[in-house]
């Protein structure tokens, strides 16, 4: 560990919750801090360092690491660290075995010369941060990754009174959570205004009080050879020839579920018969298997003889893919997604027409704003389990790669609003500096 010494920037703790979609964005987040000059230092744990490796590249001088043991938790099989390897029923487990650094964060903080005067932490998955703040005497801004209407969603059905029909009710630690992040000093919410104006609007007048609230979105991720999240499973080399080969613009569809989520094998049947029958020529990413947990032996496995079927035009990359990069190839047209918000706001950027399948969290309140509300997105499936009917998936493939549908222009003028949100004098810009001049004025 090393110290800053220049008393003259604000020193911040930054504490991400080591789940891909929690993280990266969070990474974003801190470029964008350190770009505007606070230093920062994070929490990391050993196997979840590399990911920190392209903002520590970028940052010398200015973001610095507090790696700490990962603790032992029995609900946690040993070995794991990310929630990668994991369904999302572990969740609050990994939540429960992060909060026992409390002690070891305070010991740091005690003896830092110039230690941290906030801590910035994931809103809902870090709530054991509020009382180490507390405890330390300095702010806790919570960091939320996904849109004002999903928080708006949430907390409406948290709060309510509606008896046994409140999904939340009698999950105790979604309620803390929720108390917790209502708590914090200060809420930063990767959306942005022109997208979000009214649950912004409504978040603040129901249920947030005199906490400020920053729109910084969409948090840009890094530019160049970053390898996003950590490395590629196919060369990034080889996918982008893959992907170079490809003459024609727009033509090729992008599939991927994100970090989290895993087929059934009836699912990957469909999906592989829709990609055949469709004709497009695509990637598919199929993530992992998920580790110390129980899975169907088929769970996404790829059918026998597909990739043979397929070869020349369609590309399988199982594990971890390039993905902010695949989706700014030109030749990428379209994103089959489970709507994830990071995804979602990634294939957005990157001019694709997004095909949502939303599947569980935040997925349904992404779809509904981006089908339902805004007209930019198309939905072909919904639920975790469900089983696409593959000749009419494979339809809408084939024609969300031409540029016929009405989608694609509403997502263009979308994309054009929400790049120039980031720009110099654009809301989330502003709102940036804003956040910036907030943590150096305390
Ligand atoms: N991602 C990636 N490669 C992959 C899968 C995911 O780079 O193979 C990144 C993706 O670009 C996004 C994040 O992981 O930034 C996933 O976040 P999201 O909110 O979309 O979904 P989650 O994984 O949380 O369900």
């Amino acid at each position: 560990m090393t110290s800053f010494t220049n008393k003259k920037k604000t020193h911040i703790l930054v504490i991400p919750y080591p789940a891909q979609g929690h993280m990266l964005p969070l990474m974003d987040l801190s470029n964008q801090l350190a770009i505007r000059g606070v230093a920062i230092t994070i929490l990391a744990t050993p196997k979840n360092l590399p990911i920190l490796d392209p903002l520590l590249s970028s940052h010398p001088h200015s973001i610095e690491t507090l790696l700490l043991p990962f603790p032992q938790h029995p609900s946690v099989p040993a070995g794991v660290e990310n929630m990668q390897e994991l369904p999302i029923s572990f969740l609050l487990h990994i939540l429960s075995a992060l909060a026992k650094l409390h002690d070891p964060i305070l010991a740091w903080f005690h003896s830092h010369p110039s230690p941290p005067t906030a801590i910035i932490s994931d809103s809902f998955l870090s709530t054991w941060t509020c009382p180490l703040a507390r405890r330390l005497g300095i702010r806790r801004l919570g960091f939320a990754p996904v849109h004002a209407s999903t928080l708006s969603a949430w907390w409406g059905e948290i709060e309510s009174n509606n008896g046994d029909q409140n999904i939340f009710k009698g999950h105790k630690d979604i309620l803390e959570s929720h108390a917790a992040t209502k708590a914090s000093d200060g809420l930063i919410l990767n959306t942005l205004e022109d997208l979000d104006r009214g649950s912004l609007d409504h978040l603040k007048a129901t249920f947030l009080g005199q906490q400020p609230i920053w729109a910084v979105g969409p948090l840009l991720p890094m530019v160049g050879p970053t390898k996003r999240g950590g490395d590629s499973s196919m060369p990034e080399e080889v996918v982008m020839a893959w992907l170079d080969s490809c003459h024609m613009d727009k033509s090729v569809v992008y599939v991927g579920f994100g970090s989290q989520v895993t087929l059934t094998g009836i699912q990957m049947e469909a999906l592989a018969d829709a990609l055949d029958r469709s004709r497009v020529r695509f990637i598919w990413v199929v993530k992992d298997p998920m580790r110390g947990v129980q899975v169907a032996s088929n769970q996404g496995v790829v059918p026998l003889g597909f990739e043979d079927r397929v070869a020349g035009r369609g590309l399988v990359i199982r594990g971890w893919a390039p993905q902010v990069a695949i989706l700014g190839h030109r030749a990428v047209g379209s994103y089959l997604s489970h709507c994830g918000w990071n995804s979602a706001l990634e294939g957005l950027l990157a001019g694709t027409l997004l095909l949502a399948w939303p599947m569980q969290a935040d997925h349904f309140e992404n779809a509904k704003l981006l089908v339902d509300k805004l007209g930019v997105a198309i939905r072909v499936c919904e639920g975790l389990d469900t089983v696409p009917d593959s000749v009419n998936l494979a339809k809408v493939l084939a024609e969300s790669i031409s540029s016929t549908r009405h989608e694609r222009a509403q997502a263009m003028e979308l994309r054009k609003v929400a790049l120039d949100a980031t720009k110099p004098c654009g809301s989330s810009y502003v709102a940036l500096d804003e956040l910036v001049n907030d943590l150096d004025d305390r």
